[in-house]
């Protein structure tokens, strides 16, 4: 499985005219297969156990430069930290306030854009939810019932 994400890395930056160079190659193989919305550092120190002399730099590095040429999007949904995201098709994110885990989805509403935006162009729509995901959920209900029964 890790070769066929290699590989269709490899293939994203040559067709992009990029060397595939072996930093650029493991932080696009790891968002492929990771497609976790993880943040830079979240990549660095995954990848520094195989690379021990990475820099932070260079993980930027590359970040900035697939950003740039589109092959991975950012997702900001985090007003702390910055994400990405090897999936640039379009879709929303919901993020879950316990957890803090980020969930795609796909069937994004499709706002009707009237007069209002006529004058704009719009290059890109973001879409970020926050609430409770489904676990969280449940775990919330339990403890109010456990809360209840105390008391009661
Ligand atoms: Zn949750
Ligand atoms: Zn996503």
């Amino acid at each position: 499985m890790a070769l066929i994400y290699s590989e269709k890395a490899a293939k994203m930056l040559l067709e992009k005219g990029i060397k595939p160079s072996p930093i650029r190659l493991k932080v696009l193989t790891f968002l492929l297969k990771n497609p976790t919305h993880p943040t830079a550092d979240e990549i660095y120190q995954e990848l520094q156990k195989e690379i021990l002399t990475l820099s932070k730099t260079s993980v930027y590095n590359a970040l900035s430069l697939f950003l740039r040429l589109n092959l991975v999007k950012s997702v900001n949904i985090d007003e702390k930290e910055t994400r990405y995201d090897a999936n640039i098709e379009e879709h929303g994110h919901f993020q879950c306030l316990s957890c803090k885990q980020i969930y795609d989805f796909f069937h994004v509403p499709r706002l009707e854009e009237k007069e209002e935006l006529n004058d704009f162009m719009i290059k890109e729509k973001r879409y970020y939810y926050y609430g409770l995901c489904p676990e969280c959920q449940q775990k919330e209900e339990n403890n109010e019932k456990f809360n209840w029964n105390k008391n009661s």
